[in-house]
Order: C-alpha cells, then sequence, then structure tokens
C-alpha cells in the first residue's frame, strides 16, 4: 500500500492533509504526483471525486515557494463555483507552508481581486475571462508563473474557452510546467495537450475505481433489535431518496414491507422479485413515488440509477470492496451524498478496515433512536374474519355496496391514477383464476374504484389485489 510518505511529499503538507481526513492517497495521486514532483509535464483523465486537486495542489505547493510578489501558480478552471471550491481545497493543504491562493471570477466586482492581487498571491485559481481581463488591466502579472494546471480542460473547451486559455498561456513563461486534467480525454484534448506541453506524460488510471470524494461516511452501533428504528430514525431526520442495503432477499423483503407500513415509500429489488415488479419499483425511484429502495447487492449491481442522498447499510457490508460499490452509490456527478452504516457492537471492529479501503475517515453517527411503535396490522386471519364479518353484514346500501351473494370491494386507484377499467378486470384476473363473466359492476371515481364480484371470491380478490403495484403504488383493496 502505498502512503503519502512514499510519494515524498513533506511533513508539512501531509499534516495539512491529515488534517483533512486524508489517510492514504487515491490512485490519481499515487500517479501523478511523483510524475509531477519531477517538474514533467503531464496530462491526466480524472473527473470530479478522484481526488484531482490534491494531486495538483501537492505538485505546485512542493514546487513553488511561498510567500513570493507575484504569482507562482496559476490554476484555469471552467466555473466560479469550481474555482472556489479548488481555492478551498489548496488554502487547507497549504495550512503549514504558507502558501496564499485566491479564487478569480467574473460576476463580481473585481476591485477587491484586484486589491487582493497587489498585496500578493502564490496561487491564483481563475475563470478565463476574469482572468483575461485582469491581464489586460495589468492587474496581473504572470511572468513569474512556473506551474500551470489546465482543470477540467474538457469542460473550459466545451464552452468556448480556448482562445483565452491561448492568450493567457502565452503571458506565462514558456519555461514552464503544465498540468492539464480532464474528465475525458477527446482529440481535442490530447491535441492542446501537445501544444501546450513538452513531452507530456500520460498519467492513466482505472476508470472503474469508484469515486468516494463527496460522500461523508458515518457508522452507527446498534443492536439487533434497534436496527428498524434507528432506520426510521434517519429517515425522518434526512428525508433523503436512499437505497438501503441488507444481507439477505428475505431481510430486504422485511425491512420494505416495514417500511410501507409505516408509509414511507419504500420498494424492494432482490432476486426473488420478478421482473415485472423489478421494473415497476426501478420506475417508481427513478420518478420519486418510491424514495426507498430497499436491496441486496447482487440486485443492486448494475443498476442504472443516478445518485442517491444516502446509502444505508442497514446490514454491514461483507467486505471492504462490497462497501466501496454500495457507496459509489452516493456522492456522485458532483452531488454531495452520506452513507451511515449499521454495525452491531461485536461488528463495530471492521470500521477501520473499511477506513482503509477508502482512505476517508468513518465518523460515528451519534443520534438519538426513536422508537416508532409498529403499527396494528391485521394478520391474515383477522383479514378474513373481518371480510367475512363485513360480508355477512352489508352496510346499509349506498352506491355499491355489498349484498345478496355479491361483495363490494373497494380499490384505491382511479381516474387520478390513469388507471381504465379494463386494467381493474385484468389486476383482479392475475392469480385468482377468476373469469370476465365473475367480475360484475365497476364504478369508477377519481381516487377509487368499487368492484362487485361474488362474495365467495372476496378474499381471494383482496388478497391478490393487495400483493400488487400499480405503478409504484401499493395497491389496496377491502369489502365495504
Ligand atoms: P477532487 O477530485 O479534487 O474534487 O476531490 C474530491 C474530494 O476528495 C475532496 O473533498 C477532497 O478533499 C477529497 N480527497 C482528495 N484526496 C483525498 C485523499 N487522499 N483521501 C481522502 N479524501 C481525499
Amino acid at each position: 500500500m502505498t502512503s503519502f510518505t512514499d510519494l515524498q511529499i513533506s511533513s508539512e503538507i501531509i499534516k495539512a492533509m491529515s488534517a483533512m481526513g486524508w489517510v492514504e492517497p487515491t490512485p490519481v495521486q499515487i500517479e501523478s504526483i511523483p510524475v509531477g514532483l519531477k517538474g514533467a509535464d503531464m496530462y491526466a483523465q480524472a473527473q470530479t471525486g478522484t481526488g484531482k486537486t490534491g494531486a495538483y495542489g501537492t505538485i505546485m505547493l512542493e514546487r513553488i515557494k511561498p510567500k513570493m510578489p507575484s504569482p507562482s501558480a496559476l490554476v484555469l478552471v471552467p466555473t466560479r463555483e469550481l474555482a472556489n471550491q479548488v481555492a478551498e481545497e489548496l488554502t487547507k493543504l497549504a495550512k503549514f507552508t504558507g502558501h496564499d491562493c485566491l479564487p478569480i471570477y467574473g460576476g463580481v466586482g473585481i476591485e477587491p481581486q484586484i486589491a487582493k492581487l497587489r498585496r500578493g498571491i502564490d496561487i491564483v485559481i481563475a475563470t478565463p475571462g476574469r482572468a483575461k481581463d485582469l491581464i489586460n488591466r495589468g492587474e496581473m502579472d504572470l511572468s513569474k508563473v512556473s506551474v500551470v494546471v489546465l482543470d477540467e480542460a474538457d469542460r473550459m473547451l466545451d464552452m468556448g474557452f480556448i482562445r483565452d486559455i491561448n492568450f493567457i498561456l502565452a503571458k506565462v513563461p514558456k519555461k514552464r510546467q503544465t498540468l492539464l486534467f480532464s474528465a475525458t480525454m477527446s482529440s481535442e484534448i490530447r491535441e492542446m495537450a501537445m501544444r501546450q506541453m513538452v513531452n507530456p506524460k500520460e498519467v492513466l488510471v482505472s476508470k472503474d475505481e469508484p469515486v468516494l470524494d463527496l460522500t461523508k461516511q458515518y457508522y452507527m452501533v446498534v443492536q439487533k433489535e434497534e436496527k428498524r428504528d434507528a432506520l426510521y430514525t434517519v429517515l425522518d431526520m434526512y428525508e433523503p431518496k436512499a437505497i438501503v442495503f441488507c444481507h439477505t432477499k428475505h431481510k430486504a423483503d422485511q425491512v420494505s414491507k416495514k417500511l410501507q407500513r409505516h408509509n414511507y415509500l419504500a420498494g424492494a429489488i432482490h432476486g426473488d422479485v420478478a421482473q415485472n415488479k423489478r421494473e415497476k419499483v426501478l420506475k417508481g425511484f427513478k420518478d420519486g413515488s418510491i424514495r426507498i429502495l430497499v436491496a441486496t447487492d447482487v440486485a443492486a449491481r448494475g443498476l442504472d440509477i443516478d445518485s442517491v442522498d444516502y446509502v444505508i447499510n442497514f446490514d454491514a457490508p461483507s467486505d471492504p470492496d462490497t462497501y466501496v460499490h454500495r457507496i459509489g452509490r452516493t456522492g456522485r456527478a458532483g452531488k454531495e451524498g452520506a452513507a451511515i452504516s449499521f454495525f452491531l457492537p461485536e461488528e463495530r471492529r471492521e470500521v477501520r478496515g473499511l477506513e482503509r479501503r477508502t482512505g476517508k475517515r468513518i465518523e460515528q453517527l451519534d443520534i438519538d433512536i426513536v422508537h416508532k411503535e409498529e403499527p396494528e396490522v391485521k394478520k391474515l386471519d383477522e383479514v378474513r374474519i373481518a371480510i367475512q364479518a363485513s360480508v355477512n353484514q352489508p352496510y346499509a346500501a349506498k352506491r355499491t355496496r355489498s349484498h345478496g351473494n355479491v361483495a363490494s370491494i373497494e380499490i384505491n386507484l382511479g381516474g387520478a391514477d390513469k388507471i381504465g377499467k379494463g386494467e381493474i378486470v385484468r389486476m383482479i384476473k392475475n392469480d385468482t383464476g377468476l373469469a370476465s363473466r365473475d367480475i360484475g359492476k365497476i364504478t369508477m371515481g377519481d381516487r377509487y374504484t368499487f368492484v362487485e364480484v361474488f362474495k365467495k371470491d372476496a378474499e381471494k380478490v383482496i388478497m391478490s389485489l393487495c400483493n400488487q403495484f400499480y405503478g409504484s403504488k401499493v395497491v389496496k383493496a377491502r369489502i365495504v
């Protein structure tokens, strides 16, 4: 395992890295720092979240002297957000080296930026437009710059900054080190690298390496019987779009059902979930009608779903690689995310291994677990009795109420769910073996539909409907 010390990084920077909670270098850092410290030009394919800022930041801080009268390093970035983000990270990294960093971008007053530049800045992190403006005003002297970074070079090209970049780089001495980072490597980017660099080295990092950057990691030590309450507490507190991971199919089912009973918008996917139901659940998760996906590791592999706010490990992952895969579901595409893992007291020591694997600290989340009473659930027998009772004692006839040998079943679907009577018939026939002639009058309202069936079939119909989804809605049915 490579450490920061193995990479010949000075103790001031390592100290700052530890203060930031970094335990070991990321693959981009391992590959690029040694090349950069030798002074070579280099281009690397690395997206946000790979630790690229730390990589080029370290190279710059090692190679330029602090407290110089004019900038020694320049980082060009496409957006003001990135300028701020990079400046923040470099300032933290330079905590013990004493380099001054300044973000510079348009859309805000130029005067404060000029004032700061005049006082002396070592590293300027700029968007191309504002940098050009400052150069034209004679307020930014780049003649002492010895390291240039082009960050998110592909985005800068997309945004049409190529001419500004060429203009700016013409103001920087030819004898300099140039580092280029880009999430994608097109021929255009390679061309730019060749034009702006001397004999550049290409740094390759495995694309499969999951990106952990923006994911905050937490753990909670919980007793087995507290797990469900811990889950409800976390969900109530943060109201996230979340994936909840369970060890087994059975557990995933159980957890999902409990969540539904507590009125959380939950759905389960695992190997035993039929394809059509699985598709419905995933569609629901995409369109937001399901907010909590309860999954097993196998089922979650290869799922095409966007970043979620939270990954909750209801059951601790079996090994560090599984952990990395699971939490890779959050904190993607520049969005922040969090992973919370529940550990039983006897599993607690596994946290260290996960920290080692991800190179990040996992903080203990200290929240009070709120106990939730289980909602009263009627057991199958009780449902039967209730059905029997309502069949035997029909309500005073209103609209379509049970009468004679006919029972009326209320279903929680109606016009508002964009369902038609034909679909209702199809759903009833599903699993029950009933034929169309066994199904009587159908009265459809906006939110409810009443269907007449023979009393002898009522229980079967209700049982079958209650196991179904319509879209992502859990179907509910009862006799009236
Ligand atoms: P970047 O790819 O530069 O946008 O970095 C993304 C995030 O990863 C930032 O929050 C960094 O602070 C963090 N980071 C960078 N290097 C490391 C490391 N070696 N260990 C842990 N976190 C890191």
